[in-house]
């Protein structure tokens, strides 16, 4: 039986399925949904977070976005970026460059944890469904020391299909959204907002910017804030069309070694969690979802047609380029 100590936990192999399992108890004692009051990441008195490793310097409390090792750290690099020092700040609601700022926070940190780590996971959960434990605004950044089942499978995938046919997978997924219009949330000169073909949940997105590029962290600064005006948008129509559902967001992007790989595209995927998943896809691995992604699609522009004043409308169906 193949298994690692790590980090206060473990390691072990699933060998059926090809796949790591973390075994983490430290993490049963992580503290939950702390009123404002008695915040560990509002700034104030109940402040408690170890030595902070980065902030991103600024307004009344001298900083707008701030890094600090997780206390429960499921790695030994694991990080907290705590997004805001409003308890009651979110994506959905702040601006765009509240929203470029904590982009830029989780491609420093993704820089930062780089060193050591075959893979740099970088995801904000949103909701309890989504698994929040604390609810002042915070995303998670982690080094890992192995690629899971899922990297390795997609990273063949993409190797491969650029070898056979010159190009690349995640080109021809979007140019396949753009061509259909149907399934588009939003688009503009730098940056696409779908609904997957095939989704993995009701109301998925993915965002991609329209030069592909395989690595996040040294994506340049025009990219990142075009990603972060779109996040912030499709998060607000989320919000307003399924009443502030519970969602992970995650960065796609190249494992260590892979970040100059011609087959490789970072984009961000946004999953709500409004269904739960049951036998079928227990036994399958298969998901199920209620919601088209067409309908989806339909749904969130019409939204961002509605809320979306002063800024560039979003690309009907036909209309993207
Ligand atoms: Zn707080």
């Amino acid at each position: 039986m193949k298994a690692r100590p790590w980090h206060g936990g473990e390691l072990r192999w699933n060998a059926e399925s090809e796949d790591w399992t973390v075994l983490a108890p430290g993490r049963r004692s992580r503290p939950h949904s702390a009123a404002g009051a008695t915040c560990p990441f509002c700034p104030g008195p109940a402040e408690d977070t170890p030595p902070e490793t980065w902030r991103l310097a600024g307004g009344e409390t001298g900083w707008r976005v701030r890094a600090v090792p997780n206390r429960y750290a499921l790695s030994d690099r694991h990080e907290i970026v705590i997004e805001s020092p409003r308890h009651d700040w979110d994506l959905a609601t702040g601006t765009d460059r509240e929203a470029a700022d904590v982009l830029g926070a989780w491609q420093h940190r993704h820089r930062a944890l780089r060193p050591s780590a075959a893979q740099v996971v970088v995801f904000r959960n949103h909701g309890h469904a989504a698994g929040i434990s604390l609810a002042h605004p915070h995303s998670q950044v982690a080094g890992l020391p192995v690629l899971s089942a899922a990297t390795r499978r997609e990273l063949d995938t993409a190797r491969a299909h650029h070898a056979g046919h010159g190009r690349r997978l995640a080109d021809e997924l979007l140019e396949a959204a753009l061509s259909d219009g149907k399934r588009i949330v939003f688009a503009d000169d730098d940056v696409v907002a779908y609904a997957p073909f095939a989704p993995i949940a009701a109301y998925e997105v993915r965002i991609v910017p329209r030069t592909a590029r395989p690595d996040f962290a040294t994506a340049p600064a025009g990219e990142v804030h075009a990603a972060a005006r779109c996040l912030r948008a499709v998060s607000a129509a989320l919000r307003a069309e399924l009443d502030d559902p519970a969602y992970n967001i995650v960065v796609r992007t190249a494992p260590a070694g892979y970040e100059t790989a011609p087959f490789l595209a970072w984009s961000l995927q946004l999953v709500p969690r409004l269904e739960i998943p049951a036998g079928l896809e227990l036994a399958t691995g298969v998901p199920v979802t209620t919601v088209t992604p067409e309908h989806a699609a339909g749904r969130l522009r019409t939204v961002l047609g509605t809320h979306a004043s002063g800024r560039r409308g979003p690309a009907g169906p036909g209309s993207a380029r």
